[in-house]
């Protein structure tokens, strides 16, 4: 699996490129921003866009989305109950000061226990509400390695106090969702460093204490 993670925009979400080898097609996961570095990695790798998923509609994750769709003609997928917040753009510019990167067009919704696959690649698709309603977490099961959205950082945990936020619904997605899987997984947050299942279970605060 090729896997490039790159820090896009001023609040630097990590952005996902992940691409199968040998079938060269490629899905890009939270495109928030610098669409034209995106673009230079795909071409360095000879990659073509199948789908751009987003783990949630805040700005910093999906702010570049429909240039990346313009560009490569993939489809934007979101969970339904992030539409409300896709709405909110200007908004969220607004708070962050930022421009608003205008309207995103979703293509279709991801669900639950769905699976996104990409030449050879699976990824299972976790609704994990509590930072926003619509959060998701994908799990790609073979190598083992979550995109965690801003569900989970290393050391700790996405934020709630925004619209549609729920620490209780965060900390049930957590233990019942992402802590269910093996300790070996590889988490990319969405922003800051990586680490894993393990360590997180072991020294996350907002874990460990419950
Ligand atoms: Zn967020």
């Amino acid at each position: 699996m090729i896997h490039e993670i790159l820090a896009v925009g001023p609040l630097q979400c990590n952005c996902s490129i992940i691409g199968d080898e040998t079938t060269r097609e490629a899905m890009v996961i939270d495109p928030g921003d610098d669409i034209d570095d995106i673009l230079a990695l795909l071409r360095k790798h000879n990659l073509q866009v199948k789908q751009i998923v987003i783990t949630h509609a805040h700005i910093d994750h999906v702010g570049g989305a429909q240039k990346l769709r313009a560009a490569t003609g993939a489809p934007i997928v979101l969970n339904q109950n992030d539409y409300d917040l896709l709405k909110m753009l200007d908004m969220q510019a607004a708070w962050v000061g930022m421009s608003s990167p205008g309207k995103v067009e979703i293509d279709h919704s991801v669900a639950d226990a769905e699976t996104l696959q990409t030449g050879s690649l699976t990824a299972n698709v976790l609704h994990t509400p509590g930072h926003t309603e619509g959060s998701i977490c994908l799990y790609f099961p073979t190598e083992q390695k979550l995109i965690a959205g801003d569900t989970l950082f290393a050391g700790s945990i996405g934020r709630t106090d925004l619209p549609g936020g729920s620490f209780q619904k965060i900390i049930n997605s957590l233990h019942e969702r992402v802590l269910a899987l093996p300790d070996e997984t590889v988490v990319v947050p969405g922003h800051g460093p990586l680490t894993t299942i393990g360590n997180e279970r072991e020294n996350n605060p907002f874990l460990t204490k419950h």
